[in-house]
C-alpha cells in the first residue's frame, strides 16, 4: 500500500519500517506483562557426549508462548527485552526457573550434570549479578557446579572491571563459564588465558558450513581449547557427517537437532530417561 491508499498523511518512513516499529511497540507492552503473566517457558536442549553416548548437560532456551502469537523464538523478542533492560528480569527467572528445573530432576533421581543458562551482558552490568546467581542457588538448593552460564564475546570485548570481578566471583563458587558462540565475535585470544573460562561453544555456522574454510575454523577452535585445557562443544550439530567430522577431531561433546531439539522438561526425560518416568 501506497500513502495515498492508506490515507495517512504522516507517512515519513516506509510503510514497512513504520508496521515493524509498531509492532515493537506493541510486543514490547505485551513483554512487560508477559512475566507476570506466566508466559515465559524454558526447553532444554540436550548436550550429548558423543564417545559415552551419554546425556552431559541441557541447555535452557526461553520461548514467549504468547496468547495470540503462539511460541516467539528468542530472536524475536530478547532484542527487544535487551532494548528496553526487560532482560534482567527476564533473565533472573530463567535462571531461577533452569536452577529449580534440574534441582527437581536430581529430586526425582534424573542426575542430570548440568543446567546452561545464557545470560546477556546487560545483566553483567548490573552490579549485583554475583548476589542474584549465588541467592537463586541458595534458595533452590542447588549446587554450583550444577550451573552453567553462557557469555558472548560482546562481554569480553568490553572487559570491564565490573564484568572481570564478576566472572571471577561466580567461577570461584565453582560455576563454569562458557563463551556462547565462540568465533563469531571480535575478540582477541589473550583473553582465554586471562579470564575464568573452562568451555567454549563452537558457533553453528562453522559446524553447518563444511567447507574447507569452515572446517580450518571448527579445527583450529578445537586444537585452541584442547591446548589451552579448554572443554569445547560443537553447537548446531545436524548431519552423520558433521558428528563424524567432529569426533575425528577429538570434538565429542554436542548439541544439535541430529541428537534432539530443544525439548520441554517433560519431554526430555521421556527421551533420556524412558523407562524410569512412565
Ligand atoms: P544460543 O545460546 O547460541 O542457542 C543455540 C540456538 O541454536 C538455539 O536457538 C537452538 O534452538 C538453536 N539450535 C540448536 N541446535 C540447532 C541445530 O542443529 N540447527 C539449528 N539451525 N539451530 C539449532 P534458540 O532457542 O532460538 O535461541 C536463540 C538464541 O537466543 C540463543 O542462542 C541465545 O543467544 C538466545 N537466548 C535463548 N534463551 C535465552 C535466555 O534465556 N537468555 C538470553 N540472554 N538469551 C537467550
Ligand atoms: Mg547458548
Ligand atoms: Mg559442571
Ligand atoms: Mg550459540
Amino acid at each position: 500500500k501506497s500513502k495515498e491508499t492508506t490515507g495517512s498523511g504522516y507517512h515519513f518512513f516506509s510503510e514497512s519500517m513504520d508496521v515493524r516499529t509498531f509492532e515493537n511497540i506493541k510486543l514490547e507492552n505485551a513483554l512487560y506483562k508477559a512475566l507476570e503473566k506466566d508466559e515465559l517457558v524454558l526447553l532444554y536442549q540436550p548436550q550429548i557426549n558423543y564417545k559415552t553416548n551419554q546425556l552431559e548437560g541441557v541447555e535452557a532456551l526461553v520461548r514467549w508462548n504468547h496468547p495470540e502469537h503462539g511460541m516467539i523464538p528468542p530472536e524475536k523478542f530478547i532484542p527487544i527485552a535487551e532494548e528496553t533492560g526487560l532482560i534482567v528480569p527476564i533473565g533472573e527467572w530463567v535462571l531461577t526457573e533452569a536452577c529449580k528445573q534440574i534441582k527437581a530432576w536430581h529430586n526425582q533421581g534424573f542426575q542430570l550434570k548440568s543446567v546452561s543458562v545464557n545470560l546477556s551482558v546487560l545483566q553483567f552490568e548490573q552490579n549485583n549479578l554475583f548476589s542474584i546467581v549465588k541467592n537463586v542457588l541458595e534458595k533452590v538448593k542447588l549446587s554450583p557446579e550444577y550451573l552453567h552460564l553462557e557469555l558472548t564475546e560482546n562481554l569480553i570485548v568490553k572487559n570491564t572491571e565490573l564484568t572481570l570481578k564478576t566472572m571471577k566471583q561466580l567461577n570461584g563458587l565453582g560455576i563454569n563459564l562458557a563463551i556462547d558462540d565462540f568465533g563469531t565475535g571480535y575478540s582477541s585470544l589473550g583473553y582465554l588465558k586471562k579470564l575464568p573460562i573452562s568451555t567454549l561453544k563452537i558457533d553453528k555456522t562453522f559446524v553447518q558450513e563444511m567447507t574447507e574454510d569452515e572446517a580450518a575454523i571448527t579445527n583450529t577452535i578445537i586444537t585452541l581449547a584442547h591446548n589451552l585445557n579448554l572443554e569445547v562443544i560443537a553447537e548446531g550439530v545436524e548431519t552423520l557427517e558433521q558428528v563424524e567430522f567432529l569426533s575425528s577431531q577429538n570434538c565429542y561433546l554436542m548439541q544439535g537437532y541430529f541428537f534432539s531439539k530443544p525439548l520441554t522438561a517433560d519431554h526430555l526425560l521421556k527421551k533420556y530417561f524412558p523407562y524410569k518416568s512412565i
